[in-house]
C-alpha cells in the first residue's frame, strides 16, 4: 500500500493539471481495500483509475484512492469458443486488450488504444468505431464502500448506456472495483459496422485475410491520426457527448444545415457534437491555454500550464455558442470535480 498527504495530481489526470489532494492512497488487493473503507467515514473521496476523464478545477479537498489490483485469469474456457477472462481494475486498459489478442482471446479489439484502467472500463462503458466494453461484460466485481462486503453486478444490473452505467450514476462511489469478468471468444468475428473502419479495412484490401491482430493495428493507427496522444499534449478525449435529438428538432436542424450528419438511433436521432462545434466555429480555436483540437473539435486540450478552471472555461464558451447557434445542450463525458 502507498499513502501519501498533500498529493500532486499531475501524474493522475490526462489532462496533465496541477491540482493536489489532501491524502491518495494505492491499494494492491482486496483486503487492502477492505481495510482502508473504515478510514473513509466522514471524509471526502472519490476513486479514480488513470484519470483520463478527469477534469481538477482545484486542489481536492480529501482522499484520493487508487488500485493497484493487477492480474488476469481465465475462469473458464468453453468447448463452444466462449472464455471467460478476469482482470483487476489496476490493470492498463490497452495492456489487457493487446494481452487477450495476443492469447487469442477475441471480442475487444475496438476497443484498442482507449487509454485507461480496467476499473473504470466497466464504470464508464468506453466504446469506440461502433462497439461498447458492455458488450462483453460478464460481471462486475466490487466492494460496497460502507460495508467492504463483496458485491458482484451481473451485466444487466449495470444498466449500461451511452458512455454510463449504475455505478457512474445512481451507485456513484458507492462501489468499487476490484475486478472486472469479460466474456470473450476463441473465434474471432471481425467487428465491422462501424462504416468508416469498415472502409479502412477495404482501403488496407485487408477483407477475407484480417486477423484480429491486424484489426486491432488497424484501430491504433487510425487513433493516432485523429486523437492526441495523452503522453505529449493534455487531453480526456472527447470533452462532450454526442446529442440525440428528437425527430422535430432533426427536421428544423436538418433543413437550415442541408449537409448535416445524422445517425438514426433508440430515441431519436445523434448529431455528431464535434461537428457542432466545428460549425460554430471552434475547431482549432484556444481561450487562454486551453484549446479545441484541431484534428477533432470534440476533443479540448491542454496547450501546456493550463488549469482546470481554464479548460471548464474554454468547454462553457463552447457549449453557450453551441447553445446559441443550435439551440442544443451538450452534455460533458468529461467528469468534472
Ligand atoms: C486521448 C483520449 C482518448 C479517449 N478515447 C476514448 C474513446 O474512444 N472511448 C471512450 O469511451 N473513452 C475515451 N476516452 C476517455 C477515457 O479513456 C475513458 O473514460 C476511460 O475509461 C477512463 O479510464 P480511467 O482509468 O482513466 O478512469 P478515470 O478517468 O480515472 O475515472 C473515470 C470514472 O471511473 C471511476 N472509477 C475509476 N476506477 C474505479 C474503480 N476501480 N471503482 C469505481 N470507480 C472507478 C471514477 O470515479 C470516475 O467516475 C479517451 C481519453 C483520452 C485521454
Amino acid at each position: 500500500m502507498r499513502d501519501f498527504q498533500d498529493y500532486s495530481l499531475l501524474k493522475h489526470n490526462s489532462f496533465g493539471v496541477d491540482a493536489r489532494c489532501h491524502r491518495f492512497v494505492e491499494y494492491s488487493s482486496t483486503d487492502e481495500l477492505r481495510a482502508l473503507l473504515p478510514q473513509l467515514r466522514g471524509v471526502r473521496w472519490m476513486h479514480i483509475g488513470a484519470g483520463c476523464n478527469l477534469l481538477f478545477t482545484g486542489d481536492y479537498d480529501g482522499t484520493i484512492l487508487h488500485s493497484a489490483i493487477r492480474g488476469v485469469e481465465v475462469l473458464e474456457d468453453a468447448p463452444d469458443g466462449t472464455v471467460l477472462v478476469r482482470a483487476g481494475a489496476g490493470e492498463d486498459w490497452d495492456g489487457f486488450v493487446g494481452y487477450c489478442v495476443g492469447a487469442g482471446l477475441y471480442g475487444l479489439e475496438n476497443l484498442s488504444l482507449i487509454p485507461g484502467e480496467v476499473g473504470a472500463s466497466a464504470v464508464q462503458n468506453i466504446g469506440a468505431y461502433g462497439s461498447e466494453v458492455a458488450q462483453r461484460i460478464e460481471t462486475v466485481h466490487t466492494l460496497c464502500a460502507a460495508t467492504g462486503e463483496v458485491r458482484d453486478f451481473a451485466r444487466e444490473e449495470c444498466r449500461y448506456g451511452y458512455r454510463t452505467s449504475i455505478l457512474k450514476e445512481e451507485l456513484r462511489g458507492q462501489y468499487v472495483v476490484t475486478h472486472v469478468t469479460y466474456r470473450l471468444s476463441r473465434h474471432f468475428v471481425p467487428d465491422l459496422g462501424y462504416a468508416a473502419l469498415a472502409r479502412e479495412v477495404e482501403a488496407r484490401g485487408l477483407g477475407a485475410g484480417l486477423t484480429a491482430a491486424r484489426l486491432r493495428e488497424l484501430v491504433i493507427e487510425v487513433r493516432r491520426q485523429k486523437l492526441p496522444d495523452p503522453a505529449e499534449t493534455g487531453s480526456a478525449g472527447s470533452f462532450f457527448m454526442n446529442p440525440v435529438v428528437d425527430e422535430a428538432t432533426y427536421a428544423r436542424l436538418a433543413a437550415a444545415y442541408p449537409g448535416m450528419p445524422f445517425y438514426r438511433v433508440a430515441g431519436g436521432v445523434k448529431i455528431p457534437a464535434g461537428w457542432l462545434i466545428e460549425q460554430a466555429g471552434w475547431k482549432g480555436r484556444s481561450l487562454g491555454r486551453a484549446r479545441v483540437w484541431h484534428r477533432q473539435a470534440l476533443v479540448l486540450v491542454n496547450t501546456g500550464g493550463a488549469t482546470g478552471e481554464e479548460v471548464r472555461r474554454l468547454s462553457e464558451a463552447v457549449r453557450d455558442d453551441v447553445r446559441g447557434r443550435f439551440g442544443i445542450d451538450l452534455r460533458c463525458e468529461v467528469n468534472i470535480l
